[in-house]
């Protein structure tokens, strides 16, 4: 049997993040912003974010300018007037009944955010509105039918992202949680932890067919705990929605999970009708009132993010697209290579030490690049172990294995060297004393060279280098040799 020629379609994708603004208080209450995993239930909370009737919120003047210095991050249009609203739903996790949530003005819009996609090339991904609202509190499923609920969480500023329909697979989907993570991290708004669910990414999915206009109707992946599974999540639902369109079926519009174990996506929940959240303007809450001046300030004391670092790279210190791409990814990798360039490092040489070796290692541990800065090996004890390469007091394949011991045990790299005797031989007596050793040993391949087979001097080498145990450098060696072995033509 033949199956005709399947239309060709694309992923039609739009995200909708929510990050945690990790302020010292929470949103409108003085209750501390604690690190839900460690901390007992129910130990950070007060009239105001358990909802007991009469209290008054107050807004949460840093948690207002995270927002700004994300919305302005994201290129929006910070807007001189917002309005809270109450958005009423009924759950447990919600204590007042309704959750406090920007609306219809909300305090960021019409925004962008340039991806880096795989082939280097950027796109440019519409950002819809970035606006403040509280979290709710977090319910904990015994699955005996008991449920608890921990209001640690309820009250904690929460800035949501949405972004416009034009991620078309998963792998934008990832280079674009990617790139918001990393800027949520350089601007220390969220330590981007998906695990922890600080941070919170789900993606909308339709599918249609490749030139179509149309939007479709769309699913959403809810409860993704890393970027990762949210790609494959992604990926893996365009296909399933296609498949479904390829049968004859039609596409719900429904919730679904991520089953990590299948890696395919599972219904969790079908939308019957809108939700309809009575949304109105909160009474107990000014209007949020943002001037100029205010977001000017604002902007003027932002850290330099990725894309500008990434151009510095470039154009200052001669890096290539890859390494400076690679360095500016995580906030922690950039801080490692600047502290070591400040600390007299050449940049290109840094670069190749950090991208080699060391993410080597850390590959080897399993060790996310953010962790750099746990690791036992220091930029400044990095740049002396170049230091000692160009100083040839050892080569290249010695540094190897002092980084390896560097990063297993920590310590100084000269004394590492030092410890173990891995200093090179330069003493000129001793290097000819070994190839002279070397020579003896070998009078059948010394024949081969003098009558022309040249290639010999590369196995006389290895012989030379081994009887130094390695620790020459290799330049000088290969000069004397080549030397004693003209010696014998005569
Ligand atoms: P809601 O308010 O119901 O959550 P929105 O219209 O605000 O819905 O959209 C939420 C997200 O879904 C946005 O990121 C938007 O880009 C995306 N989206 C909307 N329609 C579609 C669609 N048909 N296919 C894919 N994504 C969509
Ligand atoms: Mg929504
Ligand atoms: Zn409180």
């Amino acid at each position: 049997m033949t199956v005709s020629q399947a239309t060709d379609y694309e992923g039609v994708i739009g995200l909708e993040i929510h990050a945690e603004l990790q302020t010292a208080t929470k949103m409108f209450c003085r209750c501390p912003v604690v690190d839900l995993t460690a901390t007992p239930p129910n130990t950070a909370i007060c009239e105001i974010c358990t909802g007991y009737p009469g209290v008054l919120p107050v807004i949460n003047q840093r948690a207002v300018e995270y927002a700004i210095m994300v919305g302005l991050a994201l290129n929006c249009e910070i807007r001189p007037y917002s309005i809270f609203a109450r958005k009423n739903y009924f759950y447990p996790d919600l204590p007042k009944g309704y959750q406090i949530s920007q609306y219809e003005y909300p305090l960021a819009v019409n925004g962008y955010l340039m991806i880096d996609l795989a082939d280097g090339r950027q796109k440019r991904i519409g950002i819809r509105r970035a606006h403040l609202e509280e979290d709710t509190a977090k319910n904990i499923h015994l699955g005996d039918g008991t449920s608890l609920v921990d209001y640690n969480r309820s009250g904690i500023p929460l800035l949501e992202i949405v972004t416009e329909p034009d991620l078309r697979s998963g792998e934008e989907a990832e280079a674009f949680g990617r790139k918001l993570r990393a800027i949520l991290q350089y601007l220390e708004v969220n330590s981007g932890d998906m695990s922890k669910g600080v941070l919170r990414m789900e993606p909308n999915i339709s599918v249609r067919p490749v030139g179509a206009n149309e939007l479709r109707t769309r699913t959403e992946i809810k409860n993704l705990n890393s970027i990762r599974n949210m790609s494959r999540g992604t990926a893996a639902e365009i296909e399933r929605q296609i498949t479904v369109y390829e049968s004859g079926g039609s596409v719900n519009q429904e919730t679904r999970g991520w089953d990590e174990h299948r890696q395919k996506t599972v219904l969790q929940r079908v939308k019957e009708s809108a939700d309809d959240y009575r949304y109105f303007p909160e009474p107990d809450l000014p209007v949020l009132e943002v001037s100029e001046e205010w977001v000017d300030a604002i902007a003027a004391k932002m850290p330099e993010l990725p894309d500008a670092k990434r151009s510095r790279y470039l154009a200052a210190l001669q890096l290539n697209e890859y390494d400076a791409g690679v360095l500016v990814a995580d906030r922690a990798i950039a801080e490692f290579f600047e502290t070591a360039v400040a600390a007299g490092g050449d940049p290109k040489t840094v670069a190749n030490w950090i991208t080699g070796q060391i993410f080597r290692l850390m590959n080897k541990d399993s060790l996310e690049r953010e962790e750099i800065g746990s690791i036992s090996i220091q930029p400044e004890q990095l740049v002396a172990l170049i230091g000692l390469v160009d100083r040839n007091l050892i080569n290249n394949n010695t540094a190897k294995q002092v980084v390896d011991i560097m990063y297993a045990e920590g310590g100084d790299p000269a004394d590492i060297v030092e410890a173990r005797g891995l200093a090179q031989e330069s003493d000129e007596a001793v290097l000819q004393e070994a190839i002279a050793q070397a020579l003896a040993a070998n009078p059948d391949e010394v024949q081969r060279w003098l009558d022309g087979e040249e290639k010999v001097s590369k196995f006389l080498m290895g012989q030379v280098m081994r009887i130094l145990k390695g620790k020459a450098d290799a330049q000088q060696v290969q000069t004397l040799l080549n030397e004693a072995l003209e010696n014998r033509r005569a």
